[in-house]
């Protein structure tokens, strides 16, 4: 059965892209829930592990079903390669120690994922690698912080939550010329609304527990690059370490897949109406999404994204106070920290994702004690903008 190419688009790829069918012809991908593979032969298994011969080993290194997964998401991404990891942690944590060593330099945008940042910041000083952080929209700070050599930069564009946009062309000749290796944390733009490889990105990840499943089902990370790195750099540290994806999980963001474009489109012209009422109501001091022209840098974020995502944030008048009188009010949109499901979900980021880099952090980052960041779902846009309604009116 011949895998389909490049040559199909995004919406082809997604529900065949990467499809081995065993001889029974199954029309849905086969889920492998298998921890081992038996060889005919003691010869067989020689030559596999002297890797002469290609075989299915052992599940951390690799399965039929997980292969499915990696091939689909590298040929949406434009990828060489892709390896699945257990979450979107896992594929950060992986794609940043596989490659760098002790004595090493690594510039980040302040405005990461809280766990991101932790890595950036905590984990990697404990191995004599030094981190820098710069505010991702300046361009003058990238310059100057990579003037010195590095080995790596990690950025996530747009950032969570306040949507802010990096300039992926500069800041990846920026980091080029200063020998370091580009990772971008592509979440909230999902594979279908940005391709950070065409901006000259090195590695893209992805917490596949966000859009990719999208359903609220279950955690999945992915890392995609060119394949000498994946296969030299990468795969012998998720071999040796382990963070390897369940073939469940695979299966189910295979399913996943099948769906994302038309989840994320339907997702942005719902996030879309959502931000456009949120700016006429006199509660809210200001909404922050990048396909509206009020955006700082609309202009960059439409040249570099073909929309505008299905997150949106906002301040509401009055603080931690009015924010949570609005959040508690609403009844259809749930509180929760995740994002990128199929069901609406907001959450107050200075308390919740956002607590433990403090107040001084916070501040930098323009995350005010109102701010609420909103990931908009697949209800009937209608229905949200009436619940946000009625809780602006209650609270
Ligand atoms: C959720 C998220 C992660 C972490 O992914 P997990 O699957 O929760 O481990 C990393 N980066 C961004 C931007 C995220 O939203």
């Amino acid at each position: 059965m011949t895998a389909p190419t490049t040559s199909y688009r995004p919406a082809t790829l997604l529900v065949h892209g990467g499809t081995e069918r065993t001889p029974h012809g199954e029309t849905s991908e086969a889920l492998f829930l298998t921890s081992g593979f038996v060889y005919d032969s003691a010869e067989q298994a020689e030559a596999t592990f002297a890797g002469t011969e290609q075989h299915y080993q052992y599940s951390r290194f690799g399965n039929p079903t997980v292969t499915m997964l990696e091939q689909r998401l590298a040929l949406l991404e434009g990828a060489e390669a892709c390896r699945m990891t257990a979450s979107g942690m896992a594929a950060v944590h992986a794609a940043m120690l596989s490659h760098l060593r002790s004595g090493d330099r690594v510039v980040a945008a302040r405005a990461l994922f809280g766990s991101c940042h932790w890595i950036v910041s905590t984990l990697l000083p404990r191995y004599g690698i030094t981190t820098e952080f710069v505010d991702g929209g300046d361009l003058g700070q990238w310059r100057t912080a990579l003037a010195r050599p590095a080995q790596m930069v990690l950025l996530e564009t747009p950032s969570n939550p306040m949507l802010e946009v990096i300039d992926l062309q500069a800041v990846c000749a920026l980091a080029h010329d200063a020998g370091a290796l580009v990772v971008v944390d592509n979440v909230f733009a999902t594979p279908l609304l940005q391709q950070p490889l065409r901006y000259g990105a090195d590695i893209v990840v992805y917490s596949c527990t966000k859009h990719i499943d999208g359903q609220g089902r279950v955690l999945g990370g992915a890392v995609l690059g060119r394949r000498a790195w994946i296969d030299t750099t990468l795969q012998p540290f998720i071999r040796n370490t382990g963070p390897a994806l369940s073939p469940f999980n695979a299966w189910l963001l295979l399913k996943g897949m099948e769906t994302l474009a038309l989840r994320v489109a339907a997702g942005c012209r719902n996030a879309a109406r959502v931000a456009d009422f949120l700016a006429t109501q006199r509660q809210i001091e200001r909404v922050w999404y990048p396909a509206r022209s009020d955006h700082p840098q609309h202009a960059l974020a439409m040249a570099q994204m073909s929309d505008g995502g299905t997150l949106v944030s906002f301040a509401a008048a009055g603080g931690k106070p009015a924010a949570f009188r609005l959040m508690n009010a609403l009844r259809l949109i749930r509180v929760s920290n995740n994002l990128g499901d199929t069901k609406s979900l907001i959450t107050h980021p200075a308390t919740t994702t956002h607590m433990r880099i403090g107040g001084a952090e916070r501040a930098r980052l323009g995350i005010g004690d109102g701010v609420i960041r909103l990931s908009v779902g697949l209800e009937d846009a209608d229905d949200l903008i009436a619940d946000l309604a009625a809780a602006l009116a209650a609270a």
